[in-house]
């Protein structure tokens, strides 16, 4: 049984990683749900969020909180930072974030350090836009 499953298993990964890569933005899972179903019309949301785990945690895609709590997903894995707007949650990518030294952290934390994760909150411009107009 198990044997026949794995193909769909692999499938649906596949087909959740690939909405994620096409996806302008940084989607949520509702969105990539919505996207697979639209190929997959049987796929539930739990398997939707089973396989954006497993894929984070095999280094394939980042999750990125948003301040509504809810979880964004991105496949670029390069070194760059988010702007996360506190009244839509929308997130952004901001470019050419310096990176620091991590060695020095080793030391003051006592903790080894694996990623860097520059996050910048304020206002997105369409809300700053509202914010001014009230
Ligand atoms: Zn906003
Ligand atoms: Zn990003």
């Amino acid at each position: 049984m198990a044997a026949n499953s794995r193909p769909r298993a692999t499938k649906q990964r596949r087909f959740v990683f690939e909405a994620i890569k096409k996806a302008h933005r940084h989607p949520t899972a509702d969105w990539v749900f919505d996207q697979v179903r639209i190929d997959m019309p049987k796929i539930s949301l739990g398997t939707v969020y089973r396989n954006l785990n497993v894929l984070k945690n095999e280094g394939q895609l980042r999750e990125i909180l948003g301040t509504d709590r809810r979880a964004r997903y991105e496949a670029r894995m390069d070194p760059h930072g988010h702007f996360i707007c506190l009244v839509c949650s929308e997130v952004r990518d901001v470019e050419d974030v310096p990176a620091i030294e991590w060695e020095p952290l080793r030391d003051l934390v006592g903790c080894e350090v694996m990623e860097q994760r520059v996050e910048f909150r304020g206002l997105c411009p369409a809300c700053r836009r509202k914010e001014q107009q009230a």
